[in-house]
């Protein structure tokens, strides 16, 4: 998984949550999934037909809040010449704001993280998010490789199905040298005899991992020290190297080990995201309990250290739930800015619109609310800092939010 993708994942994870809940007064709430290929033009035409149909719907209610989503629904999809690279989901209507007869039609526009494979239209009493929740649901592929002196085992590991896809035998002989020979001779040859070997394993480790699957990490292990030889020197192509999870001392190799050095991962394969997440918590604490540690934490501190560009990474407790409202006064243009926990938005809203305005005293607002990672991430982007979001149902995550939940490490101190 990419860096910036965290925070990809945290908004469509948001956004699930929020919208599962959702139920129309009628059948009105509109799904639109559409695949990379499909032209925008054909959906457009496909709402079209549909905004005509629900022209014969009897509840007055009902027909105008559909009739409204596909109209807006139609507007977005006009701002697109083609879909994004993996498509766009659409989810629209109208949504109580305040008990029934509030309702207004919203618009939620998601480039989802995995391709859509199928155009989907749905209008139901709510929203179609099972699909997005299954695009989710991380499919990741693993190399494995298990290799001694003697064999080495290919496997591929994706979600619970391993498939062992290539046995290969060293052909070098047994430890024992034969009489007469010198043991110097013996060890050239024997040296020559695994270079060629280590060779032939590491061009079909390219072609199973690379060529014909797309491995997003590596693990590899077996009994002995020939592993190490193997990654020491250089055989395998850098980009499977680089994609290197765990090493693991086994007790055997090839198919058998395969399966060992599956049962033995098991730990790691289950979350690697958690394992980058240790990795980014454990550097922060280390830094942070330093004298003078590249690390701050606290919003104030971390939003000080991404205008001075001095913010190398931004961590954020997936739980934080802090969104920030912008006033703007509509007659004199003045900002007003505060940042409050989600549960305390709407009664901060209330309280920010119905203060006079400290400049020319109107009280006009325009509102705007965003959630303080999007905040973050929009800061973040410029200066070329990244924003992790970091689970907070792990121990690494719980050791995190004591420390507020939002923090930062530094590219140096300001
Ligand atoms: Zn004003």
């Amino acid at each position: 998984m990419s860096k910036t993708d965290s925070v990809k994942l945290y908004k469509v994870r948001k956004l699930i949550s929020e919208l599962s809940n959702k139920e129309g007064r009628g059948t009105e709430l509109v799904s639109l999934y559409i695949p990379p290929k499909k032209p925008i033009h054909e959906a457009i035409a496909n709402l079209r037909e549909e905004w005509g149909t629900a022209g014969n719907i009897k509840s007055d209610t009902t027909r105008n809040h559909v009739q409204d989503a596909l109209t807006r629904t139609m507007q977005r999809l006009k701002l697109y010449r083609t879909a994004p690279d993996t498509g766009l989901v659409i989810f629209s209507g109208a949504l109580p704001t305040n008990g029934p007869g509030s309702e207004v039609v919203n618009v939620y526009e998601i480039v989802p993280p995995k391709p859509v494979t199928q155009y989907l239209y749905q209008c139901d009493d709510h929203f179609h998010v099972e699909w997005l929740k299954d695009m989710l649901r991380e499919e990741k592929v693993f190399g494995i490789l298990s290799i001694d002196s003697s064999e080495a085992g290919l496997g591929i590991l994706s979600g619970d199905r391993l498939e062992v896809v290539d046995i290969m035998t060293s052909g070098i002989s047994g430890k024992t040298r034969k009489g007469g020979q010198s043991a110097r001779r013996y060890e050239r040859g024997r040296e020559m005899e695994l270079t060629y070997y280590f060779n032939r394993v590491a061009e079909h480790a390219t072609r199973v991992f690379i060529d014909s699957n797309k491995v997003t990490g590596m693990i590899v292990g077996g009994p002995g020290p020939t592993k190490d030889e193997f990654l020491k020197g250089g055989y395998l192509h850098y980009e499977l190297q680089k994609k290197i999870i765990a090493v693991l001392d086994l007790g055997y190799s090839g198919r058998e080990g395969i399966r060992e050095l599956v049962e033995k991962a098991a730990d790691i394969l289950k979350d690697v995201r958690l394992v980058e997440e240790k990795r980014l918590v454990q550097k922060f604490l280390f830094e942070v309990n330093k004298q003078g540690g590249l690390a701050v934490y606290g919003l104030p501190r971390v939003i000080d250290a991404l205008q001075k560009a001095s913010a190398e990474t931004v961590l954020v407790s997936d739980d934080l739930d802090m969104v920030r409202i912008d006033v703007r006064c509509k007659k004199c243009g003045m900002l007003r800015t505060e940042t409050v926990e989600a549960s305390k938005k709407i009664q901060e809203r209330q309280e920010m619109g119905s203060t006079p305005c400290t400049r020319c005293g109107a009280v006009d607002y325009e509102v705007a609310e965003r959630d303080l990672v999007d905040v973050l991430e929009e800061m973040a982007f410029p200066v070329g800092s990244k924003v992790e979001v970091i689970s907070s149902g792990t121990e690494e995550g719980s050791m995190f939010k004591s420390f507020g939940g939002v923090a930062a490490i530094l590219r140096y101190r300001t």
